[in-house]
């Protein structure tokens, strides 16, 4: 046991009061938590002021003066002391109304002190209310660094003095006690790569700078640490499951995908297509499981990678299953794939939750007996019914509609793990993919087909709307179709209903008058309802679709042109871009209108602004992550799994990468760290992460 592990009670100036207190509010329990419980700002005081300079009044400034006079003033929750505070230049007041009688003890008429605070203009004079206040003895101030540090703190706390500055008195009392009790966590390769300062300084640093450019020192130093720390955690983690999960080794290129690809692929791969086919191919060849992640904006070209994929199982003599969440998706999966593999004598049956009794009874069968190679479908696959002969490969579009445990029943029968691909056409930020999903490989299409046109994005507002509807107009008379978006939120659900349905009659005066029918699709509908909108929209009978966001995610029809969006301001930036992603998906021009009203907030205009000026997911979704920030991004539950004390997901890419690519060179070099210059990392690891870990043969 280390001192870091003392209870917090136990250092002075605290006490089992206070330790309560501290655990309660901030969960300091031991000394090590209230060490790396960091400042969260620092307040520049290496300027003081003289009160005929005080001239703004939202800043903290700090004066040094006399207390000339004090009193007591007021009753019950009015009473107040106020202090008449003196410097060469003039008089403010300084006023408190809590802890008076403590106060009324402390400050001595007289005496010289450094105030510090917001001041406020009363009546003609100035005033600060609950200042900090610093007794100075002698001529200058004994602290004297100029950057001071805030640390969080609560109601309860300051009732018990504990505001920022008690807390702080605290650490000087922990660093004072420490001295050489604090371990160094990285290697001198890492730290002299990166200039850190060694770790107890970085604390000393960190709590007490004395300057700009050590303080940012020391906050990346533990940045760093924390980060690369846990990118160890789930590199070994990752390491230990793959290892768990022996699977097929699809060693062989073999006939189909010799000959689909040299004969029958129209187009040229991309390069993104080819580097993300390449790591497919070298994962299902290592005998353990493939649990891919496939990102790819919409239209980026993921589907022949499945249908590639597919052909290697096939090649290596096993099944595949592809599955989508909805029975639009299923189908036109199968329309796709059939189209592709026409020539390949591929056996591809669909199944969903409407396939005919009598045609689903043969399919299980014929599943049971390798008679088919792929099958495609919705939840309906996951069923106790369906089981493989030889299933080696999962093919799951669209990821967030199935969870994990469902996914695995797919291979609940299974002799052996089939290899799994999840594709996905939301971006996720990179810092994410890093932490939340870094147990996943992941494969990145950044790059669309060539000659693909980019939709043309407007932002336009609801003055406008005669004008963009005659763009819809003209559209339609070129034969094209158009959504038209409304939004919808949970809260307010009959409102926006309302408002749907008086666009929709707005929208039907107008155009159905010149010949055009138009669909609607909405949360109320049922199903089926649904469906038939739907196909009616795909079929052409229906040249306009008023929807809300129920629009499915991967729905395919080029020869919609248009997306407009209606109130465009309450849309979040990845479900803009998932929209607007509808269009632009047959060869001509596209466009999408974002309508709103004139008063947009800061981060709407930043939303819209984003929307015009990319058409890049990724670049898309780290300005929605900068705007939401993690949590929000991956709700609670997700979030929960990562709980930094100091890296940010939001600012600290670079370091993050880092510390990404010296852990895994680490491991790769010393994999269960027992090489002499790891000794310190591989200490702190066992101390502080290897109990996350089912980690049981380093020791
Ligand atoms: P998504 O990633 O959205 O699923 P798809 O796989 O549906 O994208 O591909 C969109 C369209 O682009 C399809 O019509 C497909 O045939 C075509 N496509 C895919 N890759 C290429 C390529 N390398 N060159 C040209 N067209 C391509
Ligand atoms: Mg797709």
């Amino acid at each position: 046991m280390s001192i870091l592990d003392t209870k917090i009670e136990f250092l002075k100036g605290v006490g089992p009061k206070r330790a309560l207190l501290l655990n309660k509010e901030l969960s300091i329990f031991c000394f090590l938590d209230l060490l790396t419980f960091f400042p969260y700002r620092y307040i520049d005081r290496s300027k003081f002021y003289r009160v005929n300079e005080i001239s703004t009044f939202d800043v903290n400034v700090q004066i040094i003066g006399f207390v000339k006079k004090k009193k007591i003033a007021g009753f019950g929750r009015k009473k107040r002391l106020v202090v008449s505070f003196q410097d060469d230049t003039g008089i403010v007041d300084l006023i408190f109304f809590k802890r008076i009688t403590w106060l009324d003890k402390f400050i001595h008429i007289g005496k010289k002190y450094l105030i510090f605070g917001k001041p406020t203009r009363f009546n003609n004079n100035i005033s600060f209310v609950h200042p900090e206040m610093e007794l100075l003895e002698g001529s200058v101030s004994k602290r004297s660094y100029a950057l001071y540090p805030n640390y969080h703190s609560s109601e309860k706390l300051n009732s018990v003095g504990l505001n920022s500055k008690g807390i702080s008195k605290l650490v000087l009392n922990l660093l004072e006690v420490l001295d050489n009790s604090i371990m160094e966590s990285l290697s001198s390769l890492l730290i002299n790569k990166y200039q850190f300062l060694d770790r107890t300084h970085s604390f000393q640093t960190i709590h007490f700078p004395d300057n700009l450019k050590l303080l940012n020192k020391s906050i990346d130093r533990f940045k760093f640490e924390e980060l690369f720390f846990l990118q160890i955690s789930i590199l070994k983690q990752k390491k230990i499951k793959k290892e768990r999960s022996r699977s097929f080794i699809f060693n062989k290129v073999g006939p189909k995908f010799n000959i689909f690809y040299d004969e029958h692929l129209e187009f040229d791969l991309t390069n993104a297509q080819k580097r993300v086919m390449s790591e497919i191919r070298s994962d299902m060849c290592e005998g353990f499981q493939m649990n891919r992640l496939l990102q790819g904006d919409v239209g980026s070209g993921k589907t022949i990678i499945a249908i590639m994929s597919i052909l290697l199982a096939y090649d290596n003599g096993c099944q595949s299953c592809l599955m989508a969440p909805t029975e639009i998706l299923a189908t036109q999966h199968f329309n796709s794939v059939m189209e592709f593999a026409k020539h390949l004598d591929l056996k591809v049956a669909l199944l969903t939750g409407k396939t005919k009794k009598s045609i689903k009874n043969q399919i299980l069968i014929e599943l049971k007996n390798k008679k088919i190679d792929l099958i495609i479908g919705t939840h309906a696959l996951i069923e106790d019914s369906v089981s493989f002969a030889r299933l080696g490969l999962v093919i799951i579009d669209e990821q967030h509609k199935f969870g994990v445990s469902q996914r695995s029943k797919l291979w609940a029968n299974s002799v052996s793990l089939p290899h799994v691909l999840v594709m996905t056409a939301t971006p996720i930020p990179r810092t994410l993919s890093m932490t939340v999903y870094g147990d996943l490989d992941l494969s990145i299409i950044d790059e669309l087909p060539p000659n693909r046109k980019q939709v043309l994005t407007i932002h336009k507002y609801d003055k406008d709307i005669n004008e963009v509807f005659h763009f819809v107009y003209k559209e339609l008379k070129k034969d094209k179709q158009v959504y038209i978006v409304y939004p919808l939120i949970e809260e307010s659900k009959v409102l926006d209903y309302k408002n749907l349905t008086k666009g929709y009659e707005n929208i039907k005066s107008i155009f159905e008058k010149k010949g055009f029918k138009i669909s609607i699709l909405h949360g109320r509908l049922k199903k089926e309802e649904k469906a038939i909108e739907m196909t009616k929209f795909i079929n052409k009978e229906t040249h306009i679709m008023v929807a809300t966001t129920v629009i499915e995610v991967g729905v395919n029809i080029p020869n919609a042109t248009v997306m407009l969006i209606q109130n465009a301001e309450k849309f979040g930036l990845s479900q803009l871009h998932q929209l607007r992603g509808r269009v632009g998906r047959g060869g001509d021009k596209s466009y999408c209108f974002l309508l709103t009203s004139n008063k947009l907030t800061h981060d709407a205009k930043t939303r819209l602004r984003a929307m015009v000026e990319s058409s890049d997911g990724f670049k898309i979704a780290e300005i929605d992550l900068n705007l939401r920030g993690p949590g929000d991004i991956l709700g609670t539950r997700q979030s929960g799994l990562i709980n930094l004390k100091i890296a940010s997901l939001v600012e600290d890419y670079d370091i993050l990468n880092n510390a990404r690519i010296d852990a895994k060179n680490l491991l790769l070099d010393d994999p269960d760290l027992e090489k002499y210059e790891n000794r310190f990392i591989k200490n702190f690891f066992l101390k502080h992460h290897a109990q996350l870990l089912k980690w049981g043969s380093v020791s």
